[in-house]
């Protein structure tokens, strides 16, 4: 399986501000000081292999929307958060005027994550089938309700594609289009929901919007073996452990810290540090990632955990 990140950033897209811009170009020229940089592909491999992270590329600004490719003609995405306009165009060119089939997986419907659904494209291409699962009861009044006037031009009822909503069971396992799904509760304003994927051997969990206390034990080991043994936890760390445990407490997300020790626990292969702080910047979210690294290793037994903070463009294949 591939998974693609369209949208990483929690609860608020944001993007680099003017200031930001004009810092990271003067800082890049400064490295580039003294370095006969004669053309443009010499200056894009000295970006990509000498400059750190935060100052070569950015976290990204679109809210949470995660697509994976399953190998078979049909699109899966998590959430469908303003990553859900790139996204759409991303499907739009490569079907090139073919109607896609498009299976929608839905955590909650917090803004931030059903926002980006009246810029989805394929919704308006007559012949597309759009399968929307969750486990909530309001879901679809919940996207009928954001394109209602006098909040949005153009009513859910106009949409040209065919629409279908799918209740999941919580705990329960279902197939779709070969790909097996379980949905998990998730302590969140409102809850959530967290989805386990997996197909040919391999398996991922998109967890987001859930606040993890590690205080209670049968709580602990319901997620635990809810991740065990995955390629991939997609995981909300939101905040720091210091943020987590003082002010944030109870705002309904977790850690880097809580991450990284619920992964060791389940045996997880890889963790990506997921739903960004809006008002941290690319060296903030930086830094819990150098954080979490660093308590990985400190804590590491037998098992190695990688651990990675998702952004807008990245793909990882499973
Ligand atoms: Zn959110
Ligand atoms: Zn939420």
């Amino acid at each position: 399986m591939r998974v693609r990140f369209w949208g990483t950033r929690g609860s608020m897209p944001v993007s680099l501000t003017g200031r930001d811009l004009r810092d990271r170009l003067a800082q890049a020229l400064l490295a580039a000081r003294g370095r006969p940089l004669r053309s443009f592909d010499e200056a894009i491999a000295f970006v990509e292999q000498e400059l750190e992270f935060p100052l070569s590329h950015t976290f990204g600004g679109h809210s949470s929307c995660v697509e994976f490719e399953a190998g078979i003609e049909q699109y899966f995405v998590c959430d469908m958060g303003s990553g859900a306009r790139p996204f759409g165009a991303h499907v739009l060119a490569r079907q090139s005027g073919r109607p896609a089939v498009v299976n929608i997986f839905m955590s909650h419907m917090h803004w931030d994550h059903i926002m980006g659904f009246p810029f989805f494209g394929p919704a308006y291409v007559p012949g597309t089938r759009l399968c929307i699962y969750g486990c909530h009861p309001e879901l679809e009044q919940a996207l009928r309700r954001q394109q209602d006037p006098p909040s949005f031009p153009v009513p859910f009822s106009q949409l040209a594609a065919t629409i279908e909503f799918i209740a999941l069971e919580p705990g329960k396992t279902r197939e779709v289009s070969g790909v097996r799904v379980t949905p998990e509760p998730q302590f969140h304003s409102g809850e959530s929901f967290g989805f386990r994927f997996e197909r040919d051997g391999r398996s991922f969990v998109y967890s987001t919007d859930s606040e993890h206390k590690l205080d209670d034990n049968r709580e602990t080991q319901r997620i635990v073996e809810f991740f065990r043994g995955a390629d991939l936890v997609i995981f909300d760390a939101m905040y720091s452990l210091a943020e987590a445990v003082s002010v944030k407490a109870d705002w309904g997300h977790s850690s880097n810290v809580v991450g990284v020790e619920l992964c060791q626990m389940a045996q997880v292969k890889k963790l990506a540090l997921f739903h960004h702080e809006p008002a941290n910047d690319d060296a903030a979210v930086h830094r819990i990632l150098k954080d979490a690294r660093r308590l990985e290793e400190l804590t590491r037994q037998a098992h190695k955990l990688d651990v990675i903070a998702a952004y807008d463009g990245l793909e990882l294949d499973l």
